[in-house]
């Protein structure tokens, strides 16, 4: 089923999440072990993400170094077909511009749609590691609203090849990336969301937001957004603070706040077990306050762990 039929047939919040392909060498099984774990709270549908080459230098022994492109998580379409098989659950592959030519992104929806995926999550994609910004792949999109275009003309039975017979059209439905602490490079609030209602008048069906840890975040956002004339359901993106780490490299990594109160609480651990307890109470709250609100969704960013996530999810569904 699509996301946005699902959004619209549901009478309470959906429970949604997202997983990471396994890094290359690994094995699909700790993926079904995590769906396995959490099916009993009925997702409606579970994102895969995509993740773009990175670059890697190796010493060569002579004193040079040698530069090599690598892919660490591939896989995504296969292994969003491998979930869907299984668990017959929908299931969201993403899709973004970086590393791919117009030509291969058609390619690829073609695949998609082969499959029978009728769920996209359309996203730019960050510059590949060691590069400051972005770098479209030479005849590929520069922005997410140029790749939502291109699924939506596909949905028309729009191909690239205008010589193309008997041309299918594909029945995508669009989510796309929503910030409610704003996207880093965007100069303010206002001419991001200016980028975001392009997406969505270019297609998108529904946003699903950047983890944020202050809901009060979130409902600035929405406001605004509804402020600029945006009228789709827009998905509350969570994450429960899992380890120590999280707290200096959440903010570095992804540009958002962590409240003071969160941050100190992380501070009186001393165990990851007890890290994770923090994380699992403060995301609860957050999940508990937003389900009164009336969200549309609960999306959460699980990085393939499921302990959390289902102490959580007992509390919420
Ligand atoms: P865009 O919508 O293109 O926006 C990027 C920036 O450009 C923003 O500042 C925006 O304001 C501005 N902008 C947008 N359109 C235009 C335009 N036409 N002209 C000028 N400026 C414009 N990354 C991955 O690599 N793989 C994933 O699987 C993945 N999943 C994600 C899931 C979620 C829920 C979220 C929130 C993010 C995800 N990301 C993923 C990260 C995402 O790719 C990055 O945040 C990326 O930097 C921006 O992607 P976007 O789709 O929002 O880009």
């Amino acid at each position: 089923m699509k996301v946005i039929d699902s959004i619209r047939k549901a009478k309470t919040p959906l429970f949604t999440f997202e997983l990471l392909p396994p890094k290359k060498g690994g094995k699909i099984d700790n993926l079904y072990q995590t769906v396995n774990d959490l099916v009993e709270f009925e997702p409606s549908y579970i994102n895969v993400t995509y993740h773009q080459h990175e670059i890697e230098y190796y010493e060569r022994g002579d004193g040079l170094m040698e530069k090599k492109v690598v892919q660490k998580r591939p896989g995504t379409i296969s292994i969003s077909s491998a979930l869907y098989n299984k668990f017959k659950i929908p299931v969201v592959p993403h899709l973004i511009c970086g590393g791919f030519t117009k030509e291969e992104t058609e390619d690829a929806l073609i695949d998609l749609n082969f499959l029978g995926f009728n769920n996209i999550l359309a996203l730019r994609g960050d510059p590949v590691s060691g590069q400051k910004r972005f770098k479209p792949e030479p005849g590929g999109h520069v922005h997410a609203n140029e790749l939502v275009s291109q699924i939506v003309q596909m949905n028309r039975g729009q191909y690239l090849n205008p010589n193309l017979k008997n041309t299918t059209a594909s029945d995508f439905c669009v989510g796309v990336a929503g910030y409610p602490e704003k996207h880093y490079e965007s100069p303010n609030m206002e001419t991001d969301i200016y980028w975001l209602k392009k997406k969505v008048e270019a297609g998108a069906d529904y946003i699903v937001t950047q983890m944020f840890f202050d809901n009060a975040k979130y409902f600035h956002f929405v406001e605004k957004c509804r402020e600029a004339g945006i009228q789709v359901p827009i998905i509350p993106g969570l994450k429960p603070i899992s380890t120590f780490k999280d707290i200096d490299m959440i903010p570095r990594a992804f540009y958002i706040d962590i409240p003071n109160e969160l941050c100190q609480e992380v501070g009186k651990c001393k165990t990851r077990e007890q890290v994770r307890q923090v994380g699992v109470e403060w995301t609860a709250q957050q999940a508990m306050e937003l389900k009164r609100y009336g969200v549309p969704a609960l999306h959460f960013f699980t990085l393939s762990q499921s302990d959390n996530i289902r102490k959580i999810a007992a509390r919420v569904f």
